[in-house]
């Protein structure tokens, strides 16, 4: 076996280790190439791992030999390779573990039966996961500003060289014409196109143009596909077949090698954030991987994030802006409603079934009148369930979860029988019915009459979901078809799509959601849009929240009045004087930018600096604090022993969830104005920190962090 000319490979596996572990080849095996699946033992178990080249190291302990070689040609490209080299240093994340994210389930499997079978197997099949094909027309006549627009993007497509846009176009300019038209340019060019979207449930229509455009040359990734679809798709692709990948964050993964377009369409959506294990941004990944391949990327919004406004500029981005609706259609009228004088003049929470607290005496109004011409109208609040806290008057006890550090919500609509709907909501009931459910961990819990702590029959329900609004609706606007969207109602894509076509079809008179609502859709009829109380996310710790309330009703209002009938947006809120509302009334986005930069430069915050969040979790209080602070030592320790090196580190502190599912969750922040001092800090201290962080502690590392809750 001590060989001096045995082959020796490295081979990278979906483990927490840094580096690939070294293997050797019997004299008989042929030598896999660099990015194809071996098959290796790995303590008591099999595993499949990439090969990652040959080695000449020689140690002189032991070395496994591979046990199979799966692949003759690579299974992932060299660009891929790259790729994903360079996201595992950036995210500080094992590069194995990056691989085994990347990869649809099932590719670097270690269960030994997956593993034969998958091994084994070639895809026969390649059809497309099925996808209606929505309305499209291509006979549209481009407007002057799609036409400058596509005129510029077409330009530097053919330059086949790294050019990111800012799109930045109001909702209903057109954008998404500019990206089919952007997206035929390239495949004619023989270049593969990735049209990423924030949610696939609320994009299906916009999938739906490029199916019905692209047909059979379109291939789509997104969570809600099954495991075996999911590997055909990611198949397809490497092969060379869908050459038009649309998905959500994980297709940034898609094995294609000859990228020519990225679209990141509402490119300040957070969900391109993965919040758990490999927390990457798809967003950035994308102009980065079209700088990798020399490609175009645009990432488009009508409220463009501040993070990529600034880049646009300072001129990293080229920024094309459209500014008007498609046909001259106007922007919608958007008033804003002071709700202080309804609370006040409500003074309790009594339910009152003609005047409910959430409801003002001008949205009721225009809401009657709206339906009444047989229009429709979208009411937003994000809030599900039926009432938002649960206590009782009494003893002032407070229904919250036993795991969670939250209070929990009740959903009238979610019994044990499970009868869900509109009419399971509308249902007359006291406490008794339904259940009380955690929004952090899901728990549920029957809904009870009496208080735990007291006994005492008076427990009391207080705050509006999406739930109570329906069930309101129901006795103010008698006859109203209602309908609701949020995740309680929807459990698959099939479910939205539903909904979303009643309404567009105008088989629902007043759909209420939660963010749901938010994305992507045209609905010619809907002409008021009503949003229940805008500043509920202005209050979140965060230093985004402006940033991402002003988004948020720019574009619920933007869903208003896209079709021929001109639109009309009521917001009602508590905070009437704030300029992330009032910029979006105005439809201002300009002026909101100015403003909110003035606060991030005053304070520090990205864009004018960067951070690095580490997260730890566990369940023992004394340990958490003891890890935590030790960490923190080390960490101010670095910084003078560096010259030159400049950061500033914020906590350890309890993260403000402070409790989820029994885990204590504590953070902190590292902040420079330079990622490269982040980078030799956050590496420094995970070096140092080896050994300090006890087994019942998580610590995870967020790169330019989103969520800070
Ligand atoms: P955005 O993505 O900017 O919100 P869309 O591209 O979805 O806007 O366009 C909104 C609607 O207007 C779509 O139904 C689209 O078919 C239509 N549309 C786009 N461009 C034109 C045009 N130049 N003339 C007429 N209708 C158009
Ligand atoms: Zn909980």
């Amino acid at each position: 076996m001590r060989d001096k000319n045995r082959r020796l490979i490295d081979v990278v596996l979906p483990l927490p280790i840094e580096r690939g572990l070294t293997y050797a080849l019997s004299p008989a095996a042929a030598t896999p190439p660099r990015g194809g699946r071996v098959l290796v033992q790995v303590g008591p178990r099999n595993m499949i791992g990439i090969a990652w080249g040959s080695t000449h190291l020689h140690p002189s302990c032991e070395i496994k030999e591979v046990i199979k070689v799966i692949d003759e040609t690579p299974f992932i490209s060299e660009t891929l390779l790259k790729f994903f080299t360079w996201m595992s240093s950036y995210y500080f994340y094992p590069i194995g573990k990056v691989i085994e994210e990347a990869l649809p389930p099932g590719f670097l499997s270690s269960r030994s039966k997956r593993i034969a079978k998958i091994a084994g197997s070639r895809s026969g099949c390649s059809r497309s996961p099925e996808f209606s094909a929505w309305k499209d027309d291509v006979e549209i006549e481009l407007n002057g500003e799609q036409v400058a627009a596509l005129e510029y993007i077409e330009a530097v497509i053919s330059r086949r060289s790294y050019s990111p846009v800012l799109l930045h176009g109001v909702t209903g300019s057109g954008k998404t014409e500019v990206y089919l038209r952007a997206a035929q340019r390239c495949l004619a060019q023989g270049r593969g196109v990735l049209f990423m979207v924030p949610e696939i449930a609320m994009t299906t229509q916009t999938v739906g143009r490029f199916v019905s455009r692209f047909g059979g040359d379109v291939a789509v990734l997104h969570s809600g596909l099954t495991e075996w679809e999911r590997r055909d798709q990611w198949l397809r692709i490497k092969g060379g077949k869908g050459r038009i990948v649309i998905g959500t964050r994980s297709a940034i993964f898609a094995p294609m090698d000859n990228l020519g377009l990225a679209v990141v369409d509402e490119e300040h959506d957070t969900s391109y954030k993965q919040e758990d294990r490999f927390r990457y941004n798809a967003r950035d990944l994308a102009v980065l991987r079209a700088s990798m391949s020399g490609a175009v990327v645009i990432l488009g919004s009508a409220t463009p994030s501040i993070a990529s406004y600034n880049k646009a500029l300072a001129g990293r981005y080229h920024l094309i802006t459209m500014k008007k609706r498609v046909k001259d259609r106007p922007m919608p009228e958007v008033a804003i409603i002071d709700r202080r004088k309804k609370t006040v003049k409500a003074g309790s929470d009594r339910p009152d079934k003609k005047n409910p607290g959430w409801l003002t005496d001008e949205l009721k109004e225009a809401i009657g009148e709206t339906i009444g011409r047989g229009e429709q109208v979208l009411l937003f609040l994000n809030r599900r369930g039926f009432a938002t806290f649960v206590f009782c008057p009494d003893c002032g006890y407070v229904f919250k979860c036993p795991r969670c550090d939250v209070s929990l919500t009740w959903h009238r609509a979610v019994a044990a029988s499970d009868k869900t709907g509109p009419a399971a909501a509308c249902g007359r009931g006291s406490m008794p019915d339904g259940s009380l459910v955690c929004h952090y961990c899901g728990s549920l819990s029957p809904a009870m009459p009496l208080c735990p702590n007291c006994g005492g029959h008076a427990v009391k329900a207080s705050g509006y979901g999406t739930e109570r609004l329906i069930s309101d609706l129901a006795g103010l606007f008698p006859g109203a078809r209602l309908a609701r969207l949020d995740r309680d109602m929807i459990r698959r894509r099939k479910d939205a799509e539903g909904v979303l076509m009643d309404f567009q079809e105008g088989r629902i008179d007043v759909l209420v959601g939660t963010q749901m609502v938010t994305k992507g859709h045209d609905f010619p009829r809907l002409t008021l849009v009503g949003m229940i109380w805008a500043d509920l996310s202005l209050n979140f710790p965060d230093y985004q929240a402006a940033e991402h309330t002003f988004q948020l009703i720019a574009q619920v209002a933007g869903r208003a009045g896209r079709g021929a009938r001109p639109g009309r947006v009521l917001i009602q809120t508590l905070m009437p004087d704030h300029y992330a509302l009032e910029c979006a009334a105005s439809h201002d986005y300009q002026r909101f930018y100015e403003k909110e930069v003035i606060l991030r430069k005053k304070m520090c915050y990205p864009p004018f600096s960067r951070l690095i969040n580490f997260r730890f979790s566990g369940k023992n209080k004394e340990i958490m604090e003891k890890t935590v602070s030790s960490l923190a030592d080390v960490a101010r320790k670095i910084i003078p022993a560096h010259l030159g090196l400049k950061a500033d580190i914020f906590g350890p502190s309890p993260a403000p969830r402070a409790k989820i599912k029994d885990k204590l969750r504590w953070q902190m922040l590292l902040r420079s104005e330079r990622m490269s001092d982040l980078r030799v800090l956050c590496a420094e201290l995970l070096l140092k920190s080896d050994g300090l962080v006890p087994r019942g502690v998580t610590v995870e590392v967020d790169v330019d962090p989103v969520n800070l809750l």
